[in-house]
């Protein structure tokens, strides 16, 4: 399987890998290994192995699976954030 290295928007290392679910339109999801995505009201959160810091994630639905991409946004929280 194809696999890249997804650096850590706060701390630039390694955060997760990523396998090609769907290479036509370029979709990539999680890898075994990785650090457990947690399913927060406010989106989809990875806690980086490295600084420790929460990346908000983005999923993308494929028919092979689900997919992950980086927010756009990322402010580098120590705790998930709190609902509003
Ligand atoms: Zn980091």
């Amino acid at each position: 399987m194809k696999v890249r290295d997804v650096s850590c928007p706060c701390c630039t290392k390694l955060l997760f890998r990523q396998g090609l679910l769907d290479g036509e339109n370029d979709i990539w999801g999680s890898v075994q290994g990785n650090p457990k995505i947690v399913n927060h009201e406010q989106g989809d959160f990875m806690s980086c192995p490295n600084c420790s810091k929460w990346v908000l994630l983005q999923r993308v639905y494929t028919k092979t699976g689900i997919g992950y991409i980086l927010n756009d946004q990322q402010w580098c929280w120590d705790k998930l954030p709190q609902p509003e």
